[in-house]
């Protein structure tokens, strides 16, 4: 356990150098990061005035109270999510086990049963009830019942279905669909992986020619765009790297570049991380820009990178832990994108997950924490893949990889159906 640097590296003389020149030329964007960054230099500044000893909270009860309360009842607010509902129960039980908080079983076995409902006929999970199954939800609702990771939650998971239903959205190129006659984009090779990985489903033909799918997605920034040719983005970055490390072709990806890419995205002043080049901060990329770190970490060891610091990620962890702490809490309960917008449960899920990469380097052998703020800011770790709990992880692999992975129900036709295509 390090101890904390105190003053706070923003509360450092330095600190200031590190805003943004806009080199005389004034342009929408320089108006509008100028903006937010003196919305942080306020936050920075009201906390200094009220806090005579610089020791960050998380406000580890009022996120509770309005986690709990978001199991059971959600606002009119969220109606537009009415087609994301297992997003909501990932979301909500993930951000209580970064807490450590339990989930009472009565809640945990509704929560199981709703999510049943949520399943297809034909497969797979769809955003509410009697809806069309997608990939997206597939993924939130297979994590959402490994974080439950009781028999009841195992065995609501249809594997033959599932897989049924993977191959009914994979293309003749290796990317996957959304949704049968939906779009292709990067997030749907990782839903794919890490369902098919989690649940021991993985056949030969399902990831055929995915990898050289998602490399194609790597462009000349070094990050990864949704489909071949886009901008580099940060959650799609995620996804694809965290695809190619479960299907074990990380070496593929110009991991270098990408590198280079991803650590750009911390912002010098603000400490959090932007999605994309010459965008602002935003909460949400504590985990889809931070969280690809431990994956580079581990995929730079594998290639024999003899450098690699056994402490420490490739960013400034004590940089995101102040932006998180300082700049994303309600002081109601809930996280938040950056000053002045309001909380929500993907932001909560989010600059949690974030927090907790910033704490923890490396894994039970080579463990090292570095704890901004009071000791009881420590947040449970996280897998880097799946961004659920790692023994939760490891109990849903001892539960499902002891089952035979389901013959699939056409494969070779599947297969055939493909080639025909192509
Ligand atoms: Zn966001």
């Amino acid at each position: 356990m390090e101890t904390v640097p105190t003053p706070l590296r923003c509360f450092s003389e330095s600190h200031a150098a590190e805003k943004f020149t806009d080199d005389g030329v004034e342009t929408v964007t320089s108006v509008e990061q100028k903006k937010v960054e003196r919305s942080i230099r306020e936050v920075i500044s009201v906390y200094k005035q009220i806090q005579s000893l610089p020791q960050p909270t998380l406000l580890r009860d009022q996120h509770y109270q309005y986690l709990k309360k978001g199991l059971r009842h959600l606002s009119d607010a969220y109606e537009c999510l009415d087609a994301s509902r297992p997003w909501l129960c990932y979301w909500i039980l993930h951000s209580l086990e970064l807490l450590e908080e339990p989930v009472p079983v009565a809640i945990a076995s509704d929560v199981c049963q709703f999510l049943a409902r949520c399943q297809s006929p034909t497969g797979g999970f769809a955003g509410g009830p009697s809806q069309q199954a997608h990939l997206a939800p597939t993924y939130a609702a297979v994590n959402a019942l490994c974080i439950i990771g009781t028999k009841e939650a195992y065995s609501i998971i249809n594997r033959e279905k599932l897989l049924a239903f993977l191959f009914s959205v994979k293309q003749p190129d290796g990317s996957f669909v959304m949704h049968v006659g939906g779009e292709v984009d990067v997030r749907s090779a990782y839903c794919a992986a890490s369902v098919a990985s989690l649940t021991n489903i993985m056949t030969p033909s399902l990831f055929q020619d995915t990898p050289t799918w998602i490399v194609s997605c790597q462009n000349w920034e070094g990050g990864l765009g949704g489909v071949p040719g886009l901008e580099a983005h940060g959650g799609y970055t995620f996804c694809g790297t965290a695809a190619m490390v479960i299907l074990g072709k990380e070496f593929m990806l110009d991991l270098k570049a990408l590198l280079r890419w991803v650590t750009s995205r911390q912002m010098r002043f603000e400490g959090g991380f932007q999605g994309r080049c010459n965008k602002l901060v935003d909460g949400c990329y504590s985990f889809w820009q931070a969280g690809l770190l431990p994956l580079l970490h581990r995929a730079l060891f594998k290639e024999g990178e003899s450098t690699l610091s056994l402490e420490k990620w490739m960013f400034e962890q004590q940089a995101l832990q102040e932006y998180i702490l300082l700049c994303c809490q309600n002081p109601a309960g809930g996280l938040l994108d950056k000053p002045g917008k309001s909380r929500d449960f993907y932001h909560t899920c989010y600059c949690l997950s974030g927090l907790s990469v910033a704490q923890h380097f490396g894994n039970m052998d080579l463990h090292h924490q570095l704890v901004i703020g009071r000791e009881e800011n420590r947040l449970a770790p996280s897998h880097p893949v799946y961004n659920i709990c790692p023994e939760k992880v490891a109990r849903a692999i001892q539960h499902f990889h002891p089952l035979p992975v389901p013959e699939p129900e056409d494969g070779s036709s599947v297969s055939n159906a493909s080639a025909d295509q192509s």
